[in-house]
């Protein structure tokens, strides 16, 4: 089995990770797990240690400890691997790392496991982030999205994740995507950057054909 190939999708909150997401998964197959949906169902699982926690974290928009969501990454995705004996190896990983304590946990955990390839940045205005998860509250019964968490998940996106944005730009491992766009407009930029940057390149043969 080859290594896992990893695109990280990072975005303030109410940018269209989800979406975005969702658009590779029925284009292209991928698998996408998202951190955030991951934590939810572990802090609803009957005898979890880390319910309280996890939903304390949650409402105040902070973030959880890594041992915690590195670990529910690592299974989701060796299940995915196992189940499909290897043939799923592209990931979305979706809202993680967002501290410096997420990047040195995911570093030490998963050192030489994952082919950590690309950060996908859904870059959009935090009005907009704002006011789309407004409208999302209507009905995503989610405990975060009202305006007092919000404001403080902005708080965590702006003094927290931008600067593990910024790490992975000094890698050149960043692709920005305008996404105040449609979500067709963000799912066709998305598409063409996954399809160069999670696809191997074939090796261009020696022998010309004639
Ligand atoms: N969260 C976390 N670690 C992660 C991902 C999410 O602690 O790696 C927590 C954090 O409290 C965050 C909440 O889960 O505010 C919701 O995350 P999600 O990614 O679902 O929100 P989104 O950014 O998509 O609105
Ligand atoms: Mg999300």
């Amino acid at each position: 089995m080859g290594k896992p190939k990893v695109c990280f999708v990072l975005g303030g909150p109410g940018a269209g990770k989800g979406t975005a997401c969702e658009f590779l998964v029925k284009k292209h197959g991928l698998a996408h797990l998202s951190a955030g949906d991951l934590l939810r169902e572990e802090r609803k699982r009957a005898g979890s240690q880390f319910g309280e926690l996890i939903e304390e974290c949650i409402v105040q928009g902070t973030i959880v400890p890594v041992e915690i969501t590195c670990q529910l990454l690592e299974n989701a995705m060796n299940k995915i691997m196992v189940d499909s004996k290897g043939e799923q190896d592209k990931f979305l990983i979706d809202g993680f790392p967002r501290n410096v304590d997420n990047l040195q946990g995911w570093t030490k955990q998963m050192d030489g496991k994952t082919d950590d390839r690309i950060v996908l940045y859904l870059n959009c205005p935090l009005e907009v982030c704002e006011s789309r998860i407004m409208e999302r509250s209507k009905t995503s019964g989610r405990s975060d999205d009202n305006i007092e968490a919000l404001r403080k998940r902005f708080k965590t996106y702006e003094e927290s994740t931008k600067g593990i944005i910024e790490h992975y730009r000094d890698l050149g491992k960043v692709r920005e995507v305008d996404s105040s766009l449609t979500k067709e407009e963000v799912g066709e930029t998305v598409s063409r950057i996954v399809e160069q940057d999670l696809t191997d390149v074939q090796q261009p043969s020696v022998s010309g054909d004639h």
